[in-house]
């Protein structure tokens, strides 16, 4: 029955996984938010995703990961984030080595553990900063890892051929608290706006002719 039917959603407290939470409550799915501290350089994303489950009255689970190699600006408190003049067409500095494919692989084992059939994310390959794990062929292809386990659990990329205005107007539809998502690279106390992830929320917030209530 739909309404028992459970979905594990990789969730950030961004403005695209808050979208996919909201998408896959309204498809009446019992959702459990899977979310990650893999030292980033701020918690505000971290802290939203908490306040945003916590409003939903989703349960949720937050998993410590120790990624000591990595040497992305992302994670790395010492670089500086890069300000591009147009979106990045190689892949850039803020990818984290592997990011989507630990994340679903902890998804994997947590839906299976709860007998969850559906694994939501929120990649999205249009209006994006060219991550390769963000892709319809990355999203193909870890679904095909999953037939390969056995499982009949299937990951759901719905945010994945839309773009930001898109994903901004039907998020919208589905009162997403877009006030309360973080989307800047930076922990700031406010969005920095020259950021490539503030770039883009700024243009789908423009396109969708919609104001943004974060700011
Ligand atoms: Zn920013």
């Amino acid at each position: 029955m739909m309404k028992d039917r459970k979905a594990v959603v990789l969730f950030s407290g961004g403005l695209d996984s808050t979208t996919v939470l909201y998408y896959a409550m309204a498809k009446g799915y019992k959702c459990k938010c899977l979310m990650f501290d893999y030292g980033q350089r701020h918690s505000k994303e971290l802290l939203s995703a908490v306040k945003i489950a916590n409003l939903v009255k989703v349960e949720n689970v937050i998993i410590k990961m120790n990624l000591p190699w990595t040497n992305d600006v992302l994670t790395s408190s010492s670089e500086i984030i890069p300000v591009h003049k147009h979106l990045p067409k190689t892949i850039p500095s803020t990818y984290v080595y592997g990011r989507n494919t630990l994340f679903l692989s902890y998804a994997l084992s947590y839906a299976q553990s709860i007998k969850a059939c559906v694994i939501f994310i929120g990649a999205n390959a249009v209006d994006f900063s060219n991550y390769p794990d963000c892709t319809p062929e990355f999203i193909k292809a870890y679904n095909n890892v999953l037939k390969t386990l056995k499982t009949e659990i299937v990951v759901c990329a719905p945010l994945l051929k839309l773009n930001k205005a898109q994903i901004i107007k039907l998020g919208t539809k589905l009162n997403v608290p877009y006030k309360n998502t973080w989307t800047c690279y930076n922990g700031y106390k406010k969005p920095c706006m020259k950021c490539d992830s503030c770039k883009l929320r700024i243009k789908g917030f423009k396109e969708a002719k919609l104001s943004d209530p974060a700011l």
